[in-house]
């Protein structure tokens, strides 16, 4: 990975930057919660016992809900299966290559659905401010309807990690997995095996506070 400023190229793996990164991870990062948060969320939906299994008592007091469980699960794109997840957009900021091509040599309005021999009135369509979804990894487009009835699969975490609520905020704008809890925020993370300050979603953050060299606010 790379980036440009005024025309210097720099590399987010460089020295500097690894410096920054840990820096970010020493204030935003507690510590690895794996071990303790696999073993609450299995036990959301357990009963103390028996009768309260019968009675439909309330679940084993437990810092998460069946609704966090939900945060663990992603919507499945229905053209290339993956859930690695969508970016939402407005419809006026499709590239011109994001509309789909039909068989029939047409443009296909994302939202309705009408199709266009000119790709200018496919976009001129529906409204612009129209939600749209694109898959990140095929680049599929989906409505907010069509996207509401894709097939939520659960995700594969490796590891959790206790994590500032400020920084949880920034991972969940990013579509990464955080659990908020009793003003904590748990970060689910979807790799594993390297360093966290060369992971893409932490990277992607420090990009985004633009901290890393060369940026304008740049940590020294
Ligand atoms: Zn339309
Ligand atoms: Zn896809």
């Amino acid at each position: 990975m790379s980036y440009s400023i005024n025309g210097v190229k720099y590399s987010e793996f460089s020295a500097g930057n690894q410096r920054i990164v840990d820096k970010l991870l020493d204030r935003e990062v507690y510590c690895c919660m794996t071990a303790e948060m696999e073993y609450m969320l299995s036990k959301v939906c357990d009963y103390r016992n028996e009768d309260d299994w019968k009675s439909g008592n309330s679940f084993v007091e437990n810092p998460f809900t069946e609704d966090d469980i939900w945060d663990t699960y992603r919507r499945q794109c229905s053209k290339c299966e993956s859930n690695i997840g969508f970016t939402k957009m407005r419809l006026s900021e499709l590239k011109d290559e994001d509309f789909p091509f039909t068989e029939e040599n047409t443009y296909e309005c994302p939202i309705c659905g009408r199709e266009y021999t000119e790709l200018s009135e496919a976009r001129e369509c529906c409204p612009p401010n129209t939600t749209v979804y694109k898959c990140q990894e095929c680049g599929a487009i989906f409505s907010e309807d069509d996207y509401l009835f894709l097939t939520p699969t659960p995700i594969t975490i490796y590891e959790w990690w206790a994590v500032s609520k400020w920084f949880g905020e920034k991972l969940k704008e990013l579509g990464c997995v955080v659990i908020d809890s009793y003003g904590k925020a748990y970060w689910g993370r979807e790799s594993t095996g390297q360093a966290l300050s060369l992971d893409g979603c932490i990277i992607k953050v420090a990009y985004d506070m633009k901290i890393l060299e060369g940026m304008e606010n740049e940590w020294k």
